[in-house]
């Protein structure tokens, strides 16, 4: 198995990290920070850096950093293929919107929060406790299982 690394990626990755949080990984963005300001945290917080800036990657100081070269969010996880895994244990356990962990909540808790039918239907739901956003297992997770299944088969 890959040892679980964790990620600090530059404000233009946004859609990347919404997937590497999907997948479980701590992907951190941080708005209108300096670049030395990333670095500091990088190294401090053993972050691995994700930068579409050459400049960036090629930066002189001791951290650890990946020059993401494509575009769309598919071929970036494709890139990242060498360090991260798509395991299903670790799939919607953090918050793609905020990156906090996900706690399982018994949906009747949340029952004012979320449509009825929803509340009928699944007894679990998972909670953010950074942000507030409520899911459920709906049929969007299965399309989103299927995207993952075909960057890595
Ligand atoms: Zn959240």
């Amino acid at each position: 198995m890959k040892k679980q690394c964790s990620f600090h990626l530059a404000e233009n990755l946004n859609r990347l990290a919404h997937w590497l949080r999907i997948m479980g990984y701590d992907a951190a963005i941080y708005r209108a920070v300096s670049f030395d300001v990333l670095v500091t945290r990088c190294q401090k917080e053993r972050r691995i850096l994700l930068t579409r800036s050459s400049k960036e990657a090629s930066d002189k100081r001791r951290f650890q950093r990946i020059l993401i070269k494509s575009t769309d969010y598919r071929n970036q996880l494709t890139e990242l293929g060498e360090i991260i895994e798509c395991n299903n244990q670790n799939l919607f356990t953090r918050c793609p919107k905020c990156n906090h962990p996900l706690i399982d909540s018994p949906s009747e808790k949340v029952a004012t929060l979320i449509p009825a039918y929803i509340c009928e239907a699944h007894k679990i739901v998972q909670v953010c406790r950074g942000c507030g956003h409520i899911y459920w297992q709906g049929t969007h997770f299965e399309a989103i299982k299927n995207t993952l299944r075909s960057i890595f088969p």
